[in-house]
Protein backbone atom coordinates (compact mmCIF):
# COMPACT_ATOMS: atom_id res chain seq x y z
CA UNK A 1 0.00 0.00 0.00
CA UNK A 2 1.14 3.41 -0.81
CA UNK A 3 2.17 5.88 1.87
CA UNK A 4 -1.01 8.19 1.02
CA UNK A 5 -3.39 5.00 0.91
CA UNK A 6 -2.20 4.38 4.42
CA UNK A 7 -2.48 7.24 5.83
CA UNK A 8 -6.05 7.59 4.03
CA UNK A 9 -6.72 4.32 5.51
CA UNK A 10 -5.70 5.36 9.33
CA UNK A 11 -7.40 8.58 9.31
CA UNK A 12 -10.86 6.51 8.43
CA UNK A 13 -9.91 4.17 10.84
CA UNK A 14 -9.38 6.64 13.72
CA UNK A 15 -11.86 8.54 13.24
CA UNK A 16 -14.36 5.37 13.20
CA UNK A 17 -12.72 4.34 16.63
CA UNK A 18 -12.56 7.70 18.60
CA UNK A 19 -16.45 7.89 17.75
CA UNK A 20 -16.73 4.44 19.07
CA UNK A 21 -14.99 5.05 22.16
CA UNK A 22 -16.63 8.67 23.00
CA UNK A 23 -19.68 6.59 22.74
CA UNK A 24 -19.13 3.15 24.29
CA UNK A 25 -16.18 4.02 27.15
CA UNK A 26 -16.84 6.74 29.25
CA UNK A 27 -13.28 7.32 30.56
CA UNK A 28 -12.35 8.40 26.82
CA UNK A 29 -15.57 10.27 26.56
CA UNK A 30 -14.71 12.01 29.55
CA UNK A 31 -11.31 12.91 28.60
CA UNK A 32 -12.26 13.81 25.28
CA UNK A 33 -14.89 16.43 26.99
CA UNK A 34 -12.33 17.78 29.26
CA UNK A 35 -10.31 18.46 26.04
CA UNK A 36 -13.54 20.10 24.41
CA UNK A 37 -12.92 17.26 21.42
CA UNK A 38 -15.92 16.22 19.79
CA UNK A 39 -15.47 12.75 17.29
CA UNK A 40 -16.24 14.98 14.20
CA UNK A 41 -12.80 16.82 15.06
CA UNK A 42 -11.25 13.80 14.67
CA UNK A 43 -11.12 13.60 10.69
CA UNK A 44 -7.44 12.51 9.54
CA UNK A 45 -4.32 10.39 10.97
CA UNK A 46 -2.73 13.70 11.86
CA UNK A 47 -5.42 14.73 14.23
CA UNK A 48 -3.89 12.24 16.43
CA UNK A 49 -2.06 14.43 18.37
CA UNK A 50 -5.32 16.48 19.56
CA UNK A 51 -6.47 12.98 21.44
CA UNK A 52 -5.97 12.27 25.40
CA UNK A 53 -2.50 9.70 26.44
CA UNK A 54 -3.35 6.84 28.08
CA UNK A 55 -1.24 5.05 30.45
CA UNK A 56 -0.58 1.72 32.55
CA UNK A 57 -1.94 3.79 35.70
CA UNK A 58 -5.71 4.54 33.86
CA UNK A 59 -5.95 0.59 32.83
CA UNK A 60 -4.87 -0.29 36.86
CA UNK A 61 -7.26 2.89 38.18
CA UNK A 62 -10.29 1.20 35.83
CA UNK A 63 -9.76 -2.24 36.89
CA UNK A 64 -10.82 -4.87 35.57
CA UNK A 65 -13.00 -3.59 32.91
CA UNK A 66 -13.15 -0.04 32.82
CA UNK A 67 -11.80 0.53 29.57
CA UNK A 68 -14.07 -2.16 28.03
CA UNK A 69 -15.68 -0.58 25.03
CA UNK A 70 -17.86 -3.88 24.07
CA UNK A 71 -20.52 -5.45 25.90
CA UNK A 72 -19.47 -8.91 28.09
CA UNK A 73 -21.84 -10.93 25.66
CA UNK A 74 -19.27 -9.63 22.55
CA UNK A 75 -16.17 -10.69 24.15
CA UNK A 76 -14.70 -14.19 23.90
CA UNK A 77 -11.15 -14.13 25.44
CA UNK A 78 -9.81 -12.26 28.72
CA UNK A 79 -6.37 -12.33 28.94
CA UNK A 80 -4.06 -10.42 31.57
CA UNK A 81 -0.72 -8.67 31.50
CA UNK A 82 1.77 -9.85 34.77
CA UNK A 83 3.79 -8.38 37.32
CA UNK A 84 2.80 -4.86 38.18
CA UNK A 85 1.92 -3.78 41.06
CA UNK A 86 -1.56 -3.41 42.63
CA UNK A 87 -4.11 -5.10 39.72
CA UNK A 88 -3.43 -6.46 36.56
CA UNK A 89 -4.12 -4.92 33.37
CA UNK A 90 -7.11 -6.88 32.12
CA UNK A 91 -7.89 -7.34 28.34
CA UNK A 92 -10.46 -8.53 26.76
CA UNK A 93 -11.30 -9.34 22.83
CA UNK A 94 -14.06 -10.00 21.17
CA UNK A 95 -14.06 -12.64 18.01
CA UNK A 96 -13.18 -9.87 15.33
CA UNK A 97 -10.17 -8.86 17.73
CA UNK A 98 -9.05 -12.61 17.37
CA UNK A 99 -9.60 -12.74 14.07
CA UNK A 100 -7.57 -9.53 13.28
CA UNK A 101 -4.66 -10.61 15.83
CA UNK A 102 -4.16 -14.36 14.34
CA UNK A 103 -4.13 -11.94 11.06
CA UNK A 104 -1.18 -10.04 11.85
CA UNK A 105 0.25 -13.00 13.65
CA UNK A 106 0.15 -14.60 10.44
CA UNK A 107 1.79 -11.52 8.80
CA UNK A 108 4.44 -12.30 11.07
CA UNK A 109 5.00 -15.71 10.81
CA UNK A 110 4.76 -14.66 6.86
CA UNK A 111 7.74 -12.50 6.80
CA UNK A 112 9.50 -14.49 8.63
CA UNK A 113 9.52 -17.37 5.92
CA UNK A 114 7.16 -19.86 7.49
CA UNK A 115 4.59 -21.61 5.35
CA UNK A 116 1.89 -24.16 5.29
CA UNK A 117 4.87 -26.89 4.94
CA UNK A 118 6.14 -25.56 8.59
CA UNK A 119 5.79 -27.14 12.31
CA UNK A 120 6.24 -24.71 14.75
CA UNK A 121 6.52 -25.42 18.47
CA UNK A 122 5.12 -22.20 20.52
CA UNK A 123 7.29 -22.05 23.32
CA UNK A 124 5.91 -19.18 25.11
CA UNK A 125 3.40 -19.17 27.93
CA UNK A 126 0.06 -20.16 27.35
CA UNK A 127 -2.29 -18.93 29.78
CA UNK A 128 -3.11 -15.38 30.86
CA UNK A 129 0.22 -14.07 29.07
CA UNK A 130 -0.68 -13.28 25.43
CA UNK A 131 2.44 -14.62 24.21
CA UNK A 132 1.39 -18.79 23.83
CA UNK A 133 -2.04 -18.29 22.39
CA UNK A 134 -1.21 -15.17 20.26
CA UNK A 135 1.77 -16.98 18.38
CA UNK A 136 -0.38 -20.40 18.57
CA UNK A 137 -3.38 -18.74 16.66
CA UNK A 138 -1.51 -16.75 13.92
CA UNK A 139 0.59 -19.99 13.35
CA UNK A 140 -2.58 -21.94 12.56
CA UNK A 141 -4.07 -19.31 10.59
CA UNK A 142 -1.38 -19.66 8.52
CA UNK A 143 -1.75 -23.00 7.67
CA UNK A 144 1.31 -24.64 9.48
CA UNK A 145 1.57 -26.89 12.00
CA UNK A 146 1.55 -25.58 15.61
CA UNK A 147 2.87 -27.92 18.15
CA UNK A 148 1.82 -26.08 21.57
CA UNK A 149 4.94 -27.30 23.71
CA UNK A 150 4.89 -23.73 26.27
CA UNK A 151 7.62 -23.89 28.80
CA UNK A 152 9.13 -26.19 30.89
CA UNK A 153 9.84 -30.09 30.62
CA UNK A 154 12.37 -28.19 27.86
CA UNK A 155 14.03 -32.20 27.49
CA UNK A 156 10.82 -33.04 25.88
CA UNK A 157 10.11 -30.31 23.68
CA UNK A 158 13.66 -30.94 23.07
CA UNK A 159 13.12 -34.40 21.55
CA UNK A 160 9.70 -33.44 19.81
CA UNK A 161 12.09 -31.13 18.25
CA UNK A 162 14.20 -33.70 17.03
CA UNK A 163 11.40 -36.71 16.07
CA UNK A 164 8.93 -34.60 14.54
CA UNK A 165 11.07 -32.47 12.38
CA UNK A 166 9.79 -29.23 14.05
CA UNK A 167 11.00 -25.96 11.46
CA UNK A 168 10.24 -23.08 13.68
CA UNK A 169 9.79 -21.99 16.95
CA UNK A 170 8.60 -18.93 18.43
CA UNK A 171 9.39 -18.23 22.46
CA UNK A 172 11.61 -15.44 24.08
CA UNK A 173 15.13 -15.71 23.17
CA UNK A 174 16.40 -16.43 26.73
CA UNK A 175 14.43 -19.75 26.41
CA UNK A 176 15.78 -20.02 22.99
CA UNK A 177 19.53 -20.36 24.48
CA UNK A 178 18.19 -22.20 27.96
CA UNK A 179 17.11 -25.01 24.68
CA UNK A 180 20.75 -24.54 23.21
CA UNK A 181 22.36 -25.11 26.62
CA UNK A 182 19.65 -28.03 27.02
CA UNK A 183 20.64 -29.84 23.67
CA UNK A 184 24.17 -29.57 25.02
CA UNK A 185 23.69 -31.24 28.27
CA UNK A 186 21.22 -33.65 25.94
CA UNK A 187 24.29 -34.52 23.48
CA UNK A 188 21.90 -33.65 21.10
CA UNK A 189 23.58 -31.46 17.74
CA UNK A 190 21.89 -28.61 15.62
CA UNK A 191 22.54 -31.36 12.73
CA UNK A 192 20.05 -33.74 14.10
CA UNK A 193 17.19 -31.42 14.09
CA UNK A 194 15.48 -29.45 11.64
CA UNK A 195 14.76 -26.06 12.77
CA UNK A 196 15.59 -23.00 10.64
CA UNK A 197 12.89 -20.07 11.94
CA UNK A 198 12.58 -18.33 15.10
CA UNK A 199 10.09 -16.10 16.43
CA UNK A 200 11.78 -14.34 19.66
CA UNK A 201 10.60 -11.80 21.55
CA UNK A 202 8.69 -10.20 24.79
CA UNK A 203 12.02 -9.36 26.20
CA UNK A 204 14.73 -7.17 24.63
CA UNK A 205 17.73 -8.52 23.12
CA UNK A 206 20.70 -7.81 21.17
CA UNK A 207 22.23 -8.58 17.77
CA UNK A 208 24.65 -10.83 20.01
CA UNK A 209 22.22 -13.13 21.37
CA UNK A 210 20.99 -12.93 17.74
CA UNK A 211 24.18 -14.76 16.75
CA UNK A 212 24.63 -16.94 19.34
CA UNK A 213 21.41 -18.35 19.48
CA UNK A 214 21.57 -18.40 15.50
CA UNK A 215 24.76 -20.83 15.73
CA UNK A 216 23.35 -22.55 18.23
CA UNK A 217 20.46 -23.90 17.38
CA UNK A 218 21.29 -23.50 13.15
CA UNK A 219 18.35 -21.43 12.85
CA UNK A 220 17.27 -17.59 11.79
CA UNK A 221 16.09 -16.05 14.48
CA UNK A 222 13.25 -12.64 14.09
CA UNK A 223 12.09 -10.14 16.28
CA UNK A 224 8.79 -10.27 17.15
CA UNK A 225 7.09 -7.39 19.47
CA UNK A 226 3.89 -6.50 21.19
CA UNK A 227 2.21 -5.75 24.17
CA UNK A 228 -1.29 -7.62 25.56
CA UNK A 229 -2.61 -3.64 25.85
CA UNK A 230 -2.39 -3.60 22.17
CA UNK A 231 -3.19 -6.99 21.30
CA UNK A 232 0.05 -9.26 22.06
CA UNK A 233 2.34 -10.66 20.17
CA UNK A 234 1.97 -9.61 16.38
CA UNK A 235 2.40 -5.73 16.77
CA UNK A 236 5.36 -5.45 14.66
CA UNK A 237 7.93 -8.27 12.82
CA UNK A 238 11.43 -8.24 11.24
CA UNK A 239 11.21 -9.23 7.37
CA UNK A 240 14.25 -10.83 6.00
CA UNK A 241 16.17 -8.13 5.57
CA UNK A 242 16.45 -8.00 9.01
CA UNK A 243 16.46 -4.06 9.33
CA UNK A 244 14.02 -2.68 11.80
CA UNK A 245 10.48 -4.41 12.71
CA UNK A 246 7.46 -3.38 10.25
CA UNK A 247 4.74 -2.37 12.29
CA UNK A 248 1.23 -3.48 11.31
CA UNK A 249 -0.15 -0.07 11.46
CA UNK A 250 -3.07 -0.11 9.61
CA UNK A 251 -4.37 -2.02 12.97
CA UNK A 252 -2.02 -0.38 15.18
CA UNK A 253 -0.59 3.06 15.04
CA UNK A 254 2.83 4.16 16.30
CA UNK A 255 4.10 7.52 17.40
CA UNK A 256 7.38 8.27 19.33
CA UNK A 257 7.15 11.13 21.62
CA UNK A 258 9.69 12.64 24.44
CA UNK A 259 8.48 10.99 27.70
CA UNK A 260 9.16 14.25 29.19
CA UNK A 261 7.34 16.52 27.15
CA UNK A 262 4.93 14.53 25.48
CA UNK A 263 5.74 16.30 22.44
CA UNK A 264 5.40 14.31 19.26
CA UNK A 265 8.65 13.67 17.95
CA UNK A 266 9.68 13.05 13.92
CA UNK A 267 10.56 9.50 12.41
CA UNK A 268 14.30 8.57 12.92
CA UNK A 269 14.17 10.53 16.82
CA UNK A 270 14.42 8.12 19.49
CA UNK A 271 11.35 8.27 22.60
CA UNK A 272 9.01 6.92 23.80
CA UNK A 273 6.69 4.52 21.31
CA UNK A 274 3.15 5.21 22.14
CA UNK A 275 0.49 2.87 19.80
CA UNK A 276 -3.33 3.83 19.17
CA UNK A 277 -5.51 0.87 18.36
CA UNK A 278 -7.06 1.69 15.20
CA UNK A 279 -9.51 -1.24 15.19
CA UNK A 280 -10.10 -3.12 17.79
CA UNK A 281 -13.35 -3.67 19.60
CA UNK A 282 -12.72 -5.48 22.78
CA UNK A 283 -10.60 -3.05 24.55
CA UNK A 284 -9.48 -0.01 21.87
CA UNK A 285 -6.65 2.55 23.38
CA UNK A 286 -5.74 5.80 22.02
CA UNK A 287 -2.48 7.24 22.75
CA UNK A 288 -0.96 4.50 24.62
CA UNK A 289 1.87 4.94 25.99
CA UNK A 290 4.38 1.68 26.16
CA UNK A 291 7.03 3.09 27.94
CA UNK A 292 9.13 1.78 25.20
CA UNK A 293 12.48 3.38 23.86
CA UNK A 294 12.92 3.43 20.26
CA UNK A 295 12.84 5.29 16.75
CA UNK A 296 10.45 4.89 14.00
CA UNK A 297 12.24 4.57 10.78
CA UNK A 298 11.18 6.17 7.39
CA UNK A 299 11.50 4.50 3.79
CA UNK A 300 10.78 2.00 2.20
CA UNK A 301 12.33 -1.53 2.94
CA UNK A 302 14.52 -3.55 0.77
CA UNK A 303 11.66 -6.20 1.31
CA UNK A 304 9.23 -3.85 -0.68
CA UNK A 305 6.33 -3.69 2.56
CA UNK A 306 5.67 -0.37 2.63
CA UNK A 307 4.86 -0.32 6.44
CA UNK A 308 6.84 1.82 8.85
CA UNK A 309 9.35 -0.03 10.98
CA UNK A 310 10.67 0.46 15.04
CA UNK A 311 14.25 0.13 15.90
CA UNK A 312 14.72 -2.45 18.37
CA UNK A 313 13.83 -1.61 22.07
CA UNK A 314 16.39 0.33 23.44
CA UNK A 315 15.40 0.14 27.06
CA UNK A 316 12.40 1.63 28.68
CA UNK A 317 11.72 5.24 30.17
CA UNK A 318 10.35 3.56 33.55
CA UNK A 319 12.22 1.06 35.96
CA UNK A 320 10.51 -1.87 35.42
CA UNK A 321 12.41 -4.78 34.31
CA UNK A 322 11.67 -8.08 32.51
CA UNK A 323 12.73 -11.04 33.99
CA UNK A 324 12.09 -14.57 32.92
CA UNK A 325 9.53 -12.67 30.54
CA UNK A 326 7.57 -11.11 33.26
CA UNK A 327 7.71 -7.28 34.21
CA UNK A 328 8.92 -6.75 37.79
CA UNK A 329 9.00 -3.01 39.35
CA UNK A 330 11.34 -2.70 41.86
CA UNK A 331 8.49 -0.87 43.98
CA UNK A 332 6.76 -3.85 44.10
CA UNK A 333 9.65 -5.60 45.56
CA UNK A 334 10.23 -2.34 48.22
CA UNK A 335 6.53 -2.39 48.75
CA UNK A 336 6.85 -6.24 49.73
CA UNK A 337 10.17 -5.59 52.22
CA UNK A 338 8.14 -2.56 54.12
CA UNK A 339 5.44 -4.35 54.61
CA UNK A 340 7.66 -6.95 56.98
CA UNK A 341 8.81 -5.06 60.38
CA UNK A 342 12.48 -7.19 60.39
CA UNK A 343 13.56 -5.19 57.77
CA UNK A 344 14.85 -1.72 57.24
CA UNK A 345 13.97 0.31 53.77
CA UNK A 346 17.38 -0.99 52.37
CA UNK A 347 17.16 -3.67 49.50
CA UNK A 348 19.65 -4.46 46.37
CA UNK A 349 18.76 -6.18 43.52
CA UNK A 350 20.71 -8.50 41.62
CA UNK A 351 19.63 -9.27 38.42
CA UNK A 352 21.31 -11.85 36.53
CA UNK A 353 21.35 -14.39 34.07
CA UNK A 354 22.86 -18.16 34.49
CA UNK A 355 22.92 -20.79 31.97
CA UNK A 356 20.59 -18.16 29.95
CA UNK A 357 17.74 -18.42 32.69
CA UNK A 358 17.07 -15.00 34.71
CA UNK A 359 17.39 -15.18 38.49
CA UNK A 360 16.78 -12.69 40.66
CA UNK A 361 18.21 -11.94 44.07
CA UNK A 362 17.18 -9.72 46.96
CA UNK A 363 19.05 -8.69 49.40
CA UNK A 364 17.57 -6.90 52.06
CA UNK A 365 19.10 -5.20 55.38
CA UNK A 366 17.47 -6.53 59.02
CA UNK A 367 16.52 -3.58 60.94
CA UNK A 368 19.23 -2.31 63.98
CA UNK A 369 16.73 -3.11 67.04
CA UNK A 370 16.41 -7.14 65.64
CA UNK A 371 19.67 -7.78 64.85
CA UNK A 372 22.54 -10.15 66.99
CA UNK A 373 25.00 -12.01 65.93
CA UNK A 374 23.60 -14.93 67.18
CA UNK A 375 20.87 -14.50 64.48
CA UNK A 376 22.52 -17.04 62.35
CA UNK A 377 23.12 -19.85 64.34
CA UNK A 378 19.81 -19.96 66.09
CA UNK A 379 18.38 -20.34 62.25
CA UNK A 380 16.13 -16.95 62.67
CA UNK A 381 18.15 -15.71 58.99
CA UNK A 382 16.83 -18.63 57.24
CA UNK A 383 13.84 -18.41 58.53
CA UNK A 384 13.05 -14.97 57.58
CA UNK A 385 14.50 -15.54 53.87
CA UNK A 386 12.11 -17.95 53.80
CA UNK A 387 8.91 -15.83 54.22
CA UNK A 388 10.39 -12.84 52.39
CA UNK A 389 10.81 -15.12 49.62
CA UNK A 390 7.35 -17.01 49.54
CA UNK A 391 5.88 -13.11 49.81
CA UNK A 392 7.92 -12.32 47.21
CA UNK A 393 6.65 -15.17 44.70
CA UNK A 394 3.38 -14.39 45.52
CA UNK A 395 3.35 -10.74 44.79
CA UNK A 396 5.87 -10.80 41.90
CA UNK A 397 4.68 -14.33 40.08
CA UNK A 398 8.60 -15.45 39.82
CA UNK A 399 10.86 -16.89 42.47
CA UNK A 400 13.71 -14.37 44.04
CA UNK A 401 16.58 -15.55 46.21
CA UNK A 402 16.58 -13.74 48.92
CA UNK A 403 19.88 -12.66 50.96
CA UNK A 404 19.51 -11.14 54.85
CA UNK A 405 22.11 -8.95 55.48
CA UNK A 406 23.79 -6.96 58.60
CA UNK A 407 22.50 -4.11 59.38
CA UNK A 408 24.79 -0.97 57.28
CA UNK A 409 26.23 -3.92 54.74
CA UNK A 410 24.36 -3.03 51.45
CA UNK A 411 26.81 -0.05 50.26
CA UNK A 412 25.05 3.35 50.14
CA UNK A 413 25.70 5.13 46.66
CA UNK A 414 26.37 8.99 46.62
CA UNK A 415 23.43 11.16 45.78
CA UNK A 416 20.60 8.47 43.70
CA UNK A 417 20.22 5.57 45.64
CA UNK A 418 21.31 2.28 43.73
CA UNK A 419 18.46 -0.19 43.65
CA UNK A 420 18.83 -2.86 41.27
CA UNK A 421 22.24 -3.99 39.50
CA UNK A 422 21.64 -5.87 35.88
CA UNK A 423 23.80 -8.11 35.82
CA UNK A 424 22.55 -9.51 32.14
CA UNK A 425 24.99 -8.16 29.45
CA UNK A 426 23.14 -6.93 26.64
CA UNK A 427 25.81 -6.42 24.50
P1 LIG B 1 3.04 -8.63 30.24
O1 LIG B 1 1.88 -9.53 30.19
O2 LIG B 1 4.19 -9.14 31.00
O3 LIG B 1 2.75 -7.19 30.40
P2 LIG B 1 3.52 -7.95 27.62
O4 LIG B 1 3.82 -8.89 26.52
O5 LIG B 1 2.32 -7.14 27.53
O6 LIG B 1 3.61 -8.83 28.82
O7 LIG B 1 4.80 -7.03 27.84
C1 LIG B 1 5.05 -6.12 26.85
C2 LIG B 1 6.43 -5.56 27.00
O8 LIG B 1 7.42 -6.55 26.72
C3 LIG B 1 6.69 -4.50 25.98
O9 LIG B 1 6.16 -3.24 26.36
C4 LIG B 1 8.21 -4.49 25.90
O10 LIG B 1 8.76 -3.77 26.97
C5 LIG B 1 8.54 -5.96 26.07
N1 LIG B 1 8.74 -6.59 24.77
C6 LIG B 1 7.87 -7.35 24.08
N2 LIG B 1 8.41 -7.76 22.90
C7 LIG B 1 9.65 -7.24 22.84
C8 LIG B 1 10.72 -7.29 21.88
N3 LIG B 1 10.63 -7.97 20.74
N4 LIG B 1 11.84 -6.58 22.15
C9 LIG B 1 11.96 -5.88 23.28
N5 LIG B 1 11.01 -5.81 24.24
C10 LIG B 1 9.87 -6.48 24.03
ZN1 LIG C 1 11.16 -5.28 5.23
Amino acid sequence: MSRDEMSALQGKRLHKVVDYVYHHTPFYRKKMQELGLLPSDIQTIEDITKLPFTTKQDLRDNYPFGLQAAPMSEIIRVHASTGTTGNPTIVGYTRKDIDIWSECMARCMTAYGVTSDDIVSVAYGYGLFTGGLGAHYGIENLGAAVVPTGTGNTEKHVRLIRDLGITGIACTPSYALYLAETMDKMGITKDQIHLRVGAFGAEPWTENMRKEIQERLGLKGFNLYGLSEIMGPCVSYECECQHGSHVNEDHFYPEIIDPATLERLPNGKQGELVFTTLTKEGMPVLRYRTRDLCSLMEGECACGRTNVRMTPIMGRSDDMLIIRGINVFPSQVESVVLSEPEFAPRYLLVVDRVNNLDTLEVQVEVRQEIFTEKMETLGAIDALEKKLANKLKSVLSISAKVKIKAPNTIERSQGKSKFVIDKRVLK
